[in-house]
């Protein structure tokens, strides 16, 4: 499967499946100025509906490196790695990354990943707002009774 299928739809929930993992590879996108189509990439922000972050999931082959060194205007993104090994790059560093690895980046670091095993790596990328943070973990969470259930 490479094309995103709509589970669930309501005002207050968008849900959807993108495929196994193994199937990521599949995706692509076309960039819009540049139109260069760079695969293993899906944005999950329109399938979704999302209004505060916007989050790819990633497929990077062996060997291979993304496209390009960038930065970003107003939003630091968070690397998760589920799978694979290579180096991270930000600027003049550059750190070995690994499954469980989580890297955030600021705005302004220009990053880039190489993938210097001989396997696929997988990641996904969250992207907000730099400093829009407010409340989180369990402060900004309401406990609600569900219906039909004691509590
Ligand atoms: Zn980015």
């Amino acid at each position: 499967m490479n094309q995103i299928e709509i589970i669930s739809e309501n005002s207050n929930c968008t849900a959807i499946n993108v495929g196994s993992m193994d199937k990521w590879n599949e995706y692509s996108i076309i960039f819009p100025i540049s139109r260069r189509e760079v695969k293993g990439k899906i944005f999950l922000k329109d399938a979704t509906q999302a209004t505060g972050t916007e989050i790819s999931l990633n497929s990077l082959p062996p060997k291979a490196e993304l496209p390009d060194f960038h930065f970003h205007k107003k939003n630091e993104e968070t690397y998760i790695i589920l799978r694979g090994s290579g180096l991270f790059l930000v600027d003049d560093d550059s750190f070995p990354i690994e499954e469980g690895s989580v890297i955030r980046v600021a705005p302004e670091g220009k990053r880039c990943i190489t993938n210097t095993s001989d396997s696929e790596m997988l990641f996904i990328c969250i992207q907000s707002k730099a400093g829009s943070l407010e409340e989180y973990t369990i402060d900004d969470g309401e406990q609600v009774s569900i219906k039909g259930v004691e509590s």
